[in-house]
């Protein structure tokens, strides 16, 4: 077909110019669900099945996953629930992620809708390399300047709908689709937890917006929500109400940020900040404030009988402060830390809340234990602590006081007895265990 007049080329020239020029061409059959592909060369050869699902097709060819080859969840479609749908002729860029390949294709996709729009033809043309490099690196540097925003669209309350809805995830394009708001926030209600869902209920209310929102105020709260591959992550829900001088225009503005990064971090700065409060710095077992209120609680609780038996020890380490004199503070800070350890390992099966009281004074709270099964309980750390090896020091020894809570007990009453027991201990040799 080399060197030929413009005047010679008929319709069978144009078949043939397709057929060498076009990289892919399906046809697709929306009522049956089925696409064909016709011609696939260059990156579509493998790309593309020759036959398959329409609607997989489209999760392909639409909703690109950049890193990955997951399937769009279910419950994500009601944000693009047209995806795919054609009135008439269509034309976007779309990225196509090889593998292999960690920087997406570019390519140009037309569909042609015919047959009452129940079959499309679909072209689709890869673009050039370097521009497409270009492009697709710019637009990722944009959206993480962007911080983001994973939805946005319009809401007319007075009419009852939503429009340009814009799903940055997927495209920087807006859908062109028309949902009730009514609807809408019934389709939507399913990507979030279960437990937050009559919250977004409540919010996304339109007697609420209207009633809370003034003109021009804007409005978020924070929640967990699906993302496109099903995966709860942390957003912001933003609503904000257009400025308006009309009474009853109820126009706003609805958005979701994605801000679960920053989410996480912030919940692990609480919990550190949380367990910094209540902890013991150098032992990591709960500190004096915490346990004093843990047995406070416990004391309550037995009180109320809530829980019918209750004990509590208190342990002192025997000699201690010949072990600072011989070998150090330091060394003396490590035997704590391994003395609160083997009470740690002892709490795990035997639901007991360790605390540092002072010093080398440690109290255990040993819920749903008689006082025969705290000193059992006890008899057995005190062996423990007696065989265990600690570094450099080798060996020492602690003095235990235990009790068990009665009904009527107050604070300084238990407080007093397992003090006393403990003393007794010291008293009658050390190394040993006192019940009172
Ligand atoms: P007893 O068997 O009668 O309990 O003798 P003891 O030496 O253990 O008792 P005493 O109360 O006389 O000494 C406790 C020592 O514990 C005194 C103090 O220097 C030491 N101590 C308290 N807190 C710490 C700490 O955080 N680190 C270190 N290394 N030592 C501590
Ligand atoms: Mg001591
Ligand atoms: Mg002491």
């Amino acid at each position: 077909m080399t060197e030929m007049n413009l005047t010679e080329f008929d319709i069978n020239d144009v078949t043939e110019l397709f057929k060498t020029h076009v990289d892919a061409a399906i046809i697709v059959d929306t009522e049956s669900d089925r696409f064909r592909t016709v011609i696939k060369r260059g990156i579509f050869s493998n790309y593309l099945d020759d036959t398959g699902k329409y609607k997989d097709l489209i999760v392909k060819l639409w909703f690109h996953f950049i890193d990955s080859n997951e399937n769009l969840v279910d419950d994500y479609q009601v944000f693009a629930s047209n995806a795919g749908d054609f009135r008439g002729k269509y034309s976007r860029r779309i990225k196509i992620s090889l593998e292999n390949e960690e920087i997406p294709r570019l390519a140009q996709m037309t569909v042609y809708p015919f047959d009452n729009g129940h079959k499309y033809l679909y072209l689709l043309d890869e673009l050039d390399d370097s521009e497409s490099i270009d492009e697709v690196l710019t637009t990722n540097k944009i959206n993480t300047i962007q911080n983001s925003y994973l939805f946005s669209m319009y809401i007319d309350l007075a009419q009852d709908m939503t429009s340009s809805i814009n799903i940055t995830e997927i495209s920087e394009d807006t859908v062109n689709v028309q949902i009730k708001y009514s609807e809408w926030r019934m389709m939507i209600v399913n990507m979030f937890l279960p437990e937050d869902q009559e919250q977004f209920l409540r919010r996304t209310d339109p007697e609420y917006l209207k009633k809370n929102f003034t003109p021009g105020r804007t409005s978020s709260y924070d929640c967990m929500m699906r993302n496109m591959e099903g995966n709860f992550i942390w957003v912001k829900l933003i609503f904000s109400r257009a400025q308006t001088q009309i009474e009853d225009d109820y126009r706003f503005v609805f958005m979701v940020q994605n801000i679960h990064e920053n989410s996480l971090e912030i919940l692990s700065t609480l919990k550190k900040y949380e367990e910094m409060a209540i902890k013991d710095a150098l032992t990591g077992v709960f500190n004096h404030g915490e346990i004093e209120k843990q047995l406070n609680n416990a004391i309550a609780m037995r009180q109320k009988n809530d829980m019918p038996v209750l004990s509590v020890m208190m342990l002192d380490l025997d000699l201690f402060k010949s072990i600072n004199d011989r070998f150090g503070h330091s060394t003396g800070d490590t035997t704590l830390k391994t003395f609160a350890g083997i009470m740690n390992d002892f709490s795990v099966d035997e639901a007991l809340l360790v605390g540092r009281w002072g010093g080398e004074e440690f109290v255990l709270i040993c819920h749903n234990k008689d006082s025969d099964q705290a000193l059992e309980l006890a008899e057995r750390i005190r062996k423990a602590v007696e065989e265990h090896i600690f570094p450099e020091i080798n060996h020492i020894t602690c003095s235990i006081g235990v009790t068990e809570i009665k009904t009527g007990d107050t604070f300084s009453e238990v407080f007093n007895r397992i003090d006393k027991a403990m003393y007794d201990s010291k008293h009658n040799g050390r190394n040993m265990v006192t019940l009172l």
